[in-house]
């Protein structure tokens, strides 16, 4: 059975701060999600639950929901693929060691990032990089953000599509985890995996049916169905894949900074009917009445 979403609801299940490659520190980011009417927000960076704290404190003063997430990045059949992890404990020891692993990788990646982009001469790569990223490790959008900066590409898109995007040489992936160890990080602290962003893995058809009956026996529970501009088509294919697997329904924004009107906080494209939100099934379930 499914029960009618209800319209006072507004729900972001994604979105990144300055703890990892976000614009708005968590503080920030949380304010500008209670002006647009979010009622609730997770808040899932990558591969860090470091921005939880400061949008906790936030959420309360605004009068918002807070959600514990992250985005994790892992390996399935040596691509690279991200689980948003929901409602898990983010006090749960285990899962803060596994995030402080996924925080060394991510370094040695960074370096070698930075070395593999050194034939582009850039001067102190990686110590720019970083300094975008506020002294935390650097992502590709802050490498992204040096190479503008110094003339060698005119904008992020170009950079992604010459230096950092798929298969290009700084496209760093052997530091990633495998898809069933980042689930089982999440499953282990009581929370709820999902498959994000599906239509971004540039796959087939038939490959993303493969992905998502993988992720399911892995322990994902999850995929997300909506977000920000997204064409019907995709709404629609991917509402009948998690009908098909019996998935739950997830939505967000992907928000990383304003200014980008088709990704605005809370700004997501209608759920399809006949779906069964992921909300429904967080420990304190959100828009389902208790019986009386
Ligand atoms: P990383 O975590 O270092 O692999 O960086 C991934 C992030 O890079 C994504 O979450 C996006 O914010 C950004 N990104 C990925 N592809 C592109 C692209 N083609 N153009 C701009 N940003 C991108
Ligand atoms: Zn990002
Ligand atoms: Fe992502
Ligand atoms: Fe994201």
């Amino acid at each position: 059975m499914t029960i009618p979403q209800d319209p006072a609801l507004c729900i972001d299940l994604h979105c990144h701060s300055t703890a990892s490659d976000g614009a708005l520190a968590p503080a920030a980011l949380v304010e500008r999600a209670a002006e647009r009417g979010v009622t609730h927000l997770a808040l899932t960076d990558h591969d860090t639950v470091d921005g939880l704290a400061e949008a906790r404190s936030a959420a309360l003063l605004h009068n918002v929901e807070l959600v514990p997430g992250v985005e994790l990045s892992c390996l399935w059949k040596s691509r690279t693929i991200h689980v948003v992890g929901l409602d898990f404990d983010p006090t749960d020891q285990a899962f803060l060691s596994a995030m402080d692993t996924q925080n060394s990788n991510r370094w040695a990646r960074a370096r070698q990032i930075a070395e593999r982009l050194s034939k582009l001469r850039v001067d102190d790569l990686l110590a720019r990089a970083t300094e975008h990223a506020g002294g935390e490790v650097p992502g590709r959008p802050h490498f992204a953000k040096v190479l503008v900066e110094a003339g060698v590409v005119s904008n992020v898109a170009q950079t992604f599509k010459r230096h950092l995007g798929a298969g290009k040489p700084g496209d760093v992936k052997a530091y990633w985890p495998e898809l069933d160890e980042v689930v089982g990080w999440i499953v282990a602290a009581g929370g709820i995996a999902v498959l994000a962003h599906p239509r971004k893995y540039q796959m087939t058809a038939t490959k993303l049916r493969e992905l998502v009956s993988d992720f399911r026996k892995a322990g994902g529970r999850a995929l997300e169905v909506s977000t920000s501009g997204q064409s019907s088509g995709d709404l629609g294919f991917l509402a009948e894949l998690c009908r098909r697997d019996g998935m739950l329904a997830s939505q967000g924004s992907d928000f990383h900074f304003p200014g980008a009107p088709w990704c605005e906080l809370g700004k997501i494209m209608k759920m399809p009917d006949g779906l069964e939100p992921v909300w429904h099934h967080f420990r304190e379930p959100v828009g389902v009445q208790a019986p009386a």
